[in-house]
């Protein structure tokens, strides 16, 4: 299917061949026509997929006949209302209104907390026909009497699972009474909990229901990898995998705040540019960070959940979850930050013997198994094999350079990992073969030793926590088998 086909404006096919966009995505498909009839929607989508053009362009389209180039802000009313979880989601979809309706005269505008109320009392003043907002802010405009709403036609709610979640019911419930009876509504959500149907139901009226992208589709694009990491051995895997595999444009998840300014800490003391967001940071902060890393300048960018919804970044190639999360769904809620619009991504997970039944959750929720592969930190015996084998002075001559051999094959399991990488992943297994003349051992074929010592782990800030919860267990810190096997030079 075409776009022309979707009974589209030319001004908005114009804006929508600009974005070099061939065919609207199966939400659109099916998004675009129901609401341009004018029925209520539900939408079960992730981000991802296509959403927030699905019901942007024909919600445009809808309010084109409104279009006005007076100045008098009595004829701009808001005609539309799109009420959105986070800050970041609100600027992301005001852009996509602002770039599909370029070539319209419709007038939009934002609001969220965080920031000073003075400037966006301002814009609405002006008038607009479309308003983003968050539940929170608006309320106080609509108390302190700064907007009306009694003109909306259309309300679009977004991600309203995360809303739900961040307890926005009676902020959400206070604008509703605001509005008029006579309206369309659309809701959109990537989970269904029975708060989110009782929702759906007060508020739409016969809706047409529209689920694409559900959870297992997202395999197709992307590639799940987990590694078993100790936790208190994490932040340290974590800069040696960044390093060794020159990852760019790196998003993080670590699942509390302090976890990720912890993060963010240790990645600097390590010689990793990184910025970090979540709900502690302001929003001038917040958007530095963002920017920064979209437009390059840091290539690591450590995030909460909450913090990293609605980013809207081209081109991820990776994803790490530090942590996995408590719950399942926000494992693809991250992950939906990769592998967008078509193209291919990465989600690499470390995760610790603690979090095996979390990777069990996720594992239902995308109804296939991740390989999963175990450092095998108890085995003392063949880890000092190992070391024994890989610091022979013997070996090292043969070697050449003070380092271990590099087509030795040590261990069975090497084996069944490189087997492993390279069913998952073609990618990580063509980065090993391209780094052949690497001087640097390629990400994990070779043993891995701690470059700290006891000592200094024992006072590592990012371990501290950790380590108080571990108790006196004394884990093994001595090398661990290689997680590849490292590539044969022809
Ligand atoms: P969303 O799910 O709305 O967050 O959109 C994800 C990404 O897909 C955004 O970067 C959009 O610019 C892009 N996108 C949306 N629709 C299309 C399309 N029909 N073809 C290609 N890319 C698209």
């Amino acid at each position: 299917m075409l776009f022309e086909q979707l009974g589209l404006s030319t001004n908005i096919l114009r804006a929508i061949a600009d974005e070099g966009y061939v065919r609207p995505t199966p939400i659109q498909e099916k998004a675009i026509p129901a609401i341009l009839e004018g029925k209520d929607v539900m939408g079960g989508a992730q981000t991802g997929t296509g959403k927030t053009a699905g019901f942007t362009l024909p919600m445009l389209r809808r309010l084109e006949k409104y279009e006005s180039t007076s100045r008098s802000p009595a004829k701009h009313p808001v005609r539309a209302l799109i009420l959105v979880p986070t800050r970041e989601l609100a600027i992301q979809v005001s852009e996509s209104i602002k770039t599909y309706g370029k070539y319209t005269n419709l007038k939009s505008t934002l609001v969220y907390g965080g920031v000073n109320i003075d400037t966006q009392v301002e814009s609405i003043r002006n008038g607009v026909e479309i308003l983003v907002a968050t539940p929170g802010r608006l309320l106080d405009h609509l108390q302190q009497k700064y907007l009306s709403l009694s003109r909306v036609e259309v309300l679009i709610l977004d991600e309203a699972d995360r809303m739900l979640d961040m307890g926005f019911l009676p902020d959400i419930r206070k604008i509703l009474d605001t509005l008029p009876e006579n309206r369309q509504n659309l809701m959109f959500s990537a989970t269904f909990s029975n708060e989110i149907k009782k929702l759906a139901n007060q508020l739409l009226n016969e809706p047409v229901l529209i689920e694409v992208a559900k959870s297992n589709s997202i395999n197709n694009l992307i590639t799940h990898v987990v590694y078993m990491s100790r936790t208190n051995l994490k932040a340290e895997h974590l800069v040696h995998l960044l390093k060794e595999k020159n990852l760019d444009q790196v998003l993080i998840f670590s699942r509390t705040k302090s976890g990720v300014d912890r993060l963010k800490k240790y990645m600097d003391q390590h010689g990793i540019v990184a910025a970090a967001i979540h709900g502690d940071k302001n929003q001038l902060q917040r958007c530095q960070a963002f920017n920064d890393f979209k437009q390059g300048r840091i290539n690591v960018l450590v995030a909460t959940d909450v913090a990293a919804r609605g980013l809207d970044i081209d081109e991820l190639s990776c994803v790490i979850n530090f942590e996995l999360p408590t719950n399942p769904e926000d494992y693809i809620h991250r992950i939906g930050r990769t592998g967008r619009a078509g193209s291919k991504g990465y989600a690499i997970s470390l995760v610790s013997p603690e979090e095996k039944k979390q990777l069990v959750e996720i594992e239902k929720l995308l109804q296939k198994k991740i390989q999963v592969e175990q450092i095998d930190y108890a085995n003392k015996k063949q880890n000092e094999k190992l070391k024994a084998k890989n610091t022979s002075p013997q070996r090292d001559k043969k070697a050449g350079r003070g380092e271990p051999k590099q087509n030795h094959r040590s261990t069975v399991s090497d084996l069944n990992i490189a087997e492993v990488i390279y069913f998952n992943g073609k990618h990580i297994n063509r980065e090993i073969k391209s780094n052949k003349a690497n001087k640097h051992d390629p990400l994990f074929t070779q043993p891995y030793v701690s470059t700290k010592s006891e000592h200094e782990l024992n006072n590592d800030s990012v371990l501290k926590t950790t380590k108080k919860r571990q108790g006196k267990r004394n884990y093994n810190r001595g090398p661990v088998p290689a997680l590849f096997a490292p590539p044969v030079n022809k």
